[in-house]
């Protein structure tokens, strides 16, 4: 049934590494880069506390972006300076932005930490002088050509400037294999927005079609049928078995693929006529050759996984609960508007009270995310994988089911008819018509007056209406409110 083929590696999304001393701007620049998005603290064992994992996406760009923390000047030698983990940071990093305060100048602890990033070669490594702000800038950053590293690019992280420009520029050789992303995208379905006729009618028929007709040529919406699945959780709750499990237990694919050890791996395969991809994580074990360590577990891989996936299996331990590493996942998942199938796992041999217990602390802990299907299987045994796939399609095809501003529209007049915008200043808030603005997470985009003043629980109202009407299961909608036609 399971039709495992030649697996290969991919181009994930790109890592972006922050490093230098304390002080000189590293976590400014991850909160702007990461904008409001929380931050995944990594609390895994084996990984210090404070290493700080966000999504990014700045000037069209995708990336997650890392600070490194973890390094202080004040130690002897580099090797030692530097955490275990902001070395293993770097290493899984694409780029390495070394961060160095253009008001205080050179000091020895930038040039031991350059001295290390010097032997990594292969690395794209950028200093960037950051607090450029109110000096001049080209002569207070002259001395960091000394570090040896080519050029300093010039910011102020605290205002943005040359924030933009940098990311550009570092992310532009990883631009041809990136397309077109949804703000490129989205951008484009506004500038066409603005341009819309003041007297559009949204009970009008025609004008929603013509608005559909004008959407056309932009939509992104996903006409590649391979789904790709990414299989993720914390250490030992049952990726590898799971990733065997489906490829297989007779035909488990083994290979030794050359390269780094952070990449994952892109297998494809066929099941019941449909094509997708499962993106291992975890390492497809070569029988015999088990080693359990917690070192194979990757936050890096894991995130990237997340962000190329159309569907993420989030896999969680029965025996373990929920812990806070779950919800740390869970929270970067949602964040990525990725599809979502919660498994809970090593089901077997469990008794009923423990069961119940599991299933009562689920629905205490998950009670916010109501959208996702809950599966308990053991990839063990192979109990309830199978059934795995239902969801994964399910939810595959409600993300990405085609939506058009007639019937966006059509909704949002039944959702203000059963229950209208409330009054603001004592002008009623308008809601005219709905777009739709891209699909893996559905986007809709409303436009009417006054929007900055709808409540929230009136947004939460629409959501729900939205989700209830499109019959959305396994995906997050994204609702945005435009002011305007
Ligand atoms: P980290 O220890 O490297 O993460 O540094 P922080 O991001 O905590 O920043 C250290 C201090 O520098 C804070 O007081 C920031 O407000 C300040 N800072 C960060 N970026 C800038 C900047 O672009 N200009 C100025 N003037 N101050 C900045
Ligand atoms: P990973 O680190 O997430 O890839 O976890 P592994 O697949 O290596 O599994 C960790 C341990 O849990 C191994 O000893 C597995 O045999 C065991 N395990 C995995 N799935 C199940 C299951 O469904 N039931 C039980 N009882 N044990 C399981």
């Amino acid at each position: 049934m399971t039709t495992p083929m030649t697996p290969m590696p991919e181009i994930p999304t790109p890592v972006i590494a922050l490093v230098g001393r304390p002080n000189v701007g590293k976590s400014t620049l991850f909160n702007r880069l990461t904008r409001t998005r929380d931050a995944l603290v990594a609390d895994f064992p084996g990984l210090t506390r404070d290493r700080k994992y966000g999504q990014a996406n700045v000037a069209g760009f995708d990336f997650i972006v890392i600070d490194t923390g973890g390094i202080d000047g004040t130690e002897e030698g580099v090797e030692e300076k530097m955490a275990e983990q902001s070395l293993l940071a770097i290493e899984e990093a694409d780029i390495v932005l070394f961060l160095v305060d253009a008001r205080a100048g050179l000091t020895p602890a930038d040039i031991g930490i350059a001295q290390y990033l010097r032997q990594r070669q292969n690395k794209t490594t950028v200093v960037v002088a950051n607090k450029t702000d109110g000096i001049d800038a080209d002569s207070h950053c002259a001395e960091f050509y000394q570090l040896g590293l080519g050029e300093i690019a010039q910011i102020a992280a605290s205002q943005g400037r040359g924030v933009t420009q940098l990311i550009e520029e570092v992310l532009a050789p990883f631009a041809a294999q990136f397309n077109a992303t949804e703000t490129a995208v989205q951008n484009n379905q506004d500038s066409e927005q603005d341009e819309w006729d003041n007297d559009f009618d949204f009970s009008d028929e025609n004008d929603t079609a013509l608005l559909d007709e004008a959407l056309e040529e932009e939509s992104d919406q996903p006409e590649n049928k391979n789904i790709k699945i990414a299989i993720v959780g914390r250490p030992n709750v049952g990726k590898s078995t799971l990733t065997n499990r489906i490829l297989g237990e007779d035909r488990v694919v083994v290979y030794d693929l050359p390269g780094t050890t952070r990449d994952s791996i892109y297998i494809p395969m066929e099941r019941d006529g449909q094509h997708y991809t499962i993106i291992d994580t975890a390492g497809v074990r070569k029988r015999g050759k088990v080693h359990l360590t917690v070192e194979k577990f990757s936050v890096i891989k894991t995130l990237q996984a997340i962000q190329d996936a159309n569907v993420v299996l989030l896999t969680i331990d029965a025996r373990e609960g929920i812990s806070d590493q779950d919800l740390s996942l869970l929270g970067f998942i949602l964040n990525t508007g990725r599809s979502l199938v919660i498994v809970v796992n090593k089901w077997d041999g469990l008794d009923q009270a423990v069961k119940d217990r599991v299933k009562f602390e689920l629905d205490r802990r998950l009670d916010f995310i109501d959208f996702a299907r809950v599966h308990f299987i053991s990839a063990l045994h192979g109990s309830g994988v199978g059934n795995l796939f239902e969801s994964v399609q399910e939810a595959y095809a409600c993300a990405t089911q085609k939506m058009t501003t007639s019937l966006l529209t059509r909704i949002l007049q039944m959702a203000t008819d059963e229950h209208q915008p409330p009054l603001a200043q004592g002008r009623r808030i308008k809601l005219k018509y709905a777009h739709p603005g891209g699909y893996n997470p559905p986007i809709i985009v409303v436009h009417g007056n006054q929007m900055d003043k709808l409540p929230d629980s009136y947004k939460r109202y629409l959501s729900n209406y939205y989700r209830r009407s499109l019959k959305i299961i396994g995906s997050p909608i994204r609702i945005q409110f435009q002011e305007g036609n």
